[in-house]
């Protein structure tokens, strides 16, 4: 906010870039000016439907990944915060977003972290991150909140471990285990050779000689006979009935009780059976308390965050220090990650989030109870105080051996031991 010469707060001007331009005459809101060459960009208008190769060179001509860009027609492309809704809340939703944006501190503001990216648009868009479909995204989901970013769902994952996001579940989707597409059809199959090319048929069932076929069998030239007495049928409920019915493979002749089910993804073409198909769990996000705090007061104000009492690991990192310079006792800080978290994390969400309770637990159960755990975006931070090289090896060992007792999936664990200034340098930076 500026201020002006009497204190009065004035309310700044913002800059913005139409494309492809105003008509002349084009009235244009109060606290807009158009942006002047080199003038920052608050903001970005369309003022057509601008075809999908020119929006893409205007997305890269910004640079700014949380620039508002509005516009004055229908338009819900990803990375568009207003359209369609009358010019007016076009420009009002544009002038809040950068009013939002002005709030935040220039680590933030001009982060090129995705991570604090994604935060910044969460909450200069005043709104969550909220899961939608679209059948046009090959994930069959996405957070228009996001903008153009990468991997929304496993940035969400990471910034809702650390307590910035909280989430609500938003549905189960099945995808191609060969393309990651959520665009699978779901088929009825023949057992024996996987078509859809079936068809159900009635059974017959002839009384005087117990035969049970389908239908078709019992059609003749000469009429409604049994295939295997060849006697003729006239009344159902006297001769025959018809107790159910089968399924018929219209490719291969195959006749089963029930079809099978199949997935059949329809981007890359390959088949699945039932449990070879993997799912993939989207939920819908929220900013947590921690989250606006980070986002406001950068990422020195980030430490204090996930847990709301003092963080124990910064403590005894900060004791343990302070041993080593008085008494000289060594320390060792392991940083613990995981080689398989992409390959599981794609497959299952859950299963990751499971195993890395688990992972927790048998931390603890391996550790010492001097020893301390700090959770990390990408696994675990431990500090075992008066301890060598040697017995830390030994220790993540033991470590190691526990998390292959207790977790059903390979983790992939792995661990280098960070000296001391870079262990410090891991604790103050946000986590
Ligand atoms: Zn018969
Ligand atoms: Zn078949
Ligand atoms: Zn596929």
């Amino acid at each position: 906010m500026l201020m002006g010469v009497d204190g009065f707060a004035l309310t700044p001007t913002a800059n913005f870039v139409a494309y492809p331009r105003f008509h002349e005459e084009y009235r244009l809101p109060q606290g807009w000016l158009p942006a002047g060459r080199g003038d920052p960009v608050d903001a970005v208008v369309l003022t057509t439907s601008v075809p999908d190769h020119a929006f893409k060179t205007i997305l890269s001509n910004i640079g700014d990944p949380l620039v508002p860009i509005v516009s004055l027609v229908a338009d819900d492309r990803q990375g568009i915060d207003a359209a369609g809704q009358g010019e007016q809340l076009a420009w009002a939703r544009a002038y809040a977003i950068q009013a939002r944006l002005r709030e935040m501190p220039p680590s933030i503001r001009h982060s090129t972290q995705p991570e604090d990216i994604l935060l910044a648009r969460i909450y200069s868009r005043g709104e969550g991150l909220n899961a939608i479909y679209d059948p046009s995204s090959r994930d069959l989901v996405r957070y228009p909140v996001a903008g153009t970013l990468d991997n929304v769902a496993e940035l969400a994952t990471g910034l809702y471990s650390k307590g910035y996001l909280a989430r609500g579940f938003f549905d189960r989707i099945f995808c191609c285990p060969q393309c990651r597409s959520g665009h699978l059809s779901v088929r009825e199959e023949c057992h024996s050779c996987r078509s859809a090319n079936i068809s159900e048929e009635v059974v017959v069932h002839h009384f005087q000689c117990a035969h049970e076929a389908p239908e078709s069998q019992f059609r003749s030239h000469s009429g409604f006979e049994c295939p295997k007495c060849a006697r003729p049928l006239r009344h159902i409920g006297l001769d025959y009935d018809k107790p159910g019915s089968v399924t018929r493979c219209d490719d291969c002749g195959a006749i089963n009780d029930k079809p099978s089910v199949g997935f059949k993804c329809v981007d890359c073409g390959a088949h699945h059976a039932p449990d070879q198909v993997a799912v993939r769990t989207w939920y819908s996000y929220s900013l947590t308390a921690a989250g606006p705090r980070r986002i406001l007061q950068g990422n020195d104000g980030a430490s204090a965050l996930v847990s709301a009492g003092p963080d124990r690991f910064r403590i005894l990192l900060e004791h343990t220090r302070k041993e080593q310079r008085e008494f000289g006792s060594p320390y060792q800080v392991a940083r613990i990650s995981f080689a398989h978290r992409d390959l599981i994390e794609a497959e299952n969400v859950r299963l990751w989030e499971q195993s890395l309770l688990l992972v927790g637990d048998a931390l603890h159960s391996a550790l010492r109870e001097v020893d301390a755990v700090r959770a990390q975006a990408d696994g675990f931070l431990v500090l075992m105080p008066r301890t060598g090289p040697e017995d830390a090896a030994r220790a993540m060992e033991l470590v190691a051996a526990r998390i292959k007792a207790v977790l059903k999936v390979d983790p992939g664990f792995q661990y280098v031991l960070i000296a001391d200034m870079a262990a410090r340098s891991v604790v103050s930076q946000q986590v």
